[in-house]
């Protein structure tokens, strides 16, 4: 991989960049999609990122369907699919992290204890063998790439980060890997993260500003389906992912719902258009 990107950055070529796990869907082809459009080469990652799972998270249940993500990827013409085995990554004898701190203490990182340093960390290393000039990221996960962009800028990297809208479902559901893990009923029940996004969305075109106005729209949907267990649904700043009162600057409605064995995300940007709130889900 590394002989590969240095013959590409010596040939003066923009390689574009976008790390996955794998368990591949269309929110993953459309950050591909997008580099493809922008960068040659453009190559791919999956790697089941042991560091980012707490030791009672889905690592072992993780879908791993490697045959279909090539055949995915090919179809989708990228240059590469970097496949590195654990040993790469993680060698005997490791105890180098990066750790964004702050940031990496909240919202998700306060439910999942050591998850952004496991990911700033193996972003880190597949930052330094692909090299990229660009790497897709995807909106889905908010605080993830606000933590990337912290470490880009920390540590000096010569990176640009791309953010990418979230893909979903017709039914407005998310696209993630583990949408896999639910059931007929916990399916349709799942909707409910969508649902409650919107009910805040008809808040903010109506007028209302105060977090606590949203939540409440948002909690009022998320309490009518018995099969969600809410874990968080705040409204925080898109810069310090603190709490606001008010929303007056870029800020994002942030959900995190267990749904039978799914532990499931989703969020709504908020930023200032002119006078108004344009709220994108
Ligand atoms: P993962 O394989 O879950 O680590 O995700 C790899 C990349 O795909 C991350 O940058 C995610 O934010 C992005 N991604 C996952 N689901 C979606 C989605 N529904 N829409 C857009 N991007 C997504």
């Amino acid at each position: 991989m590394k002989e590969k990107a240095r013959e590409a950055r010596q040939e003066q070529r923009v390689i574009g960049f976008v790390p996955t796990m794998g368990a591949l869907h269309a929110g993953h082809m459309a950050l591909v999609e997008r580099a493809k459009k922008e960068c040659a080469p453009v190559y791919a990652s999956i790697f089941l990122n042991p560091t980012q799972f707490g030791p009672n998270e889905d690592l072992s249940k993780y879908p791993r369907p490697l045959e279909a993500d090539i055949v995915r990827l090919s179809a989708a013409e990228v240059d590469g699919l970097f496949l590195p085995d654990l040993a790469e990554i993680y060698p005997k004898g490791f105890s180098t992290y990066v750790q964004v701190e702050g940031l990496s203490d909240r919202l998700e990182g306060k439910s999942r204890p050591g998850h952004f340093r496991g990911v700033a960390t193996v972003v880190m290393k597949l930052f330094e063998t692909v090299e990229p000039h660009f790497a897709y990221f995807g909106r889905k996960d908010a605080q993830q790439v606000r933590i990337i962009q912290q470490m880009v800028k920390d540590l000096n990297l010569d990176v640009a980060i791309v953010v990418c809208p979230i893909v979903r479902e017709a039914d407005g559901l998310a696209l993630s890997s583990r949408n896999a893990y639910l059931g007929a009923d916990e399916r349709r029940a799942a909707t409910v993260l969508y649902r409650a996004l919107q009910a805040a969305e008809q808040e903010i075109t109506a007028g209302a500003r105060d977090s606590l106005e949203l939540q409440r729209a948002m909690g009022k949907v998320l309490e009518g389906e018995p099969r969600a267990t809410v874990n968080y649904a705040e409204i925080v700043d898109a810069d310090s992912f603190e709490p606001v009162v008010r929303v007056t600057r870029r800020s994002y409605a942030l959900l995190a719902v267990q749904i039978g064995r799914a532990r499931l995300i989703d969020n709504m940007l908020i930023e200032p258009a002119g006078e108004e709130l344009l709220a994108t889900i």
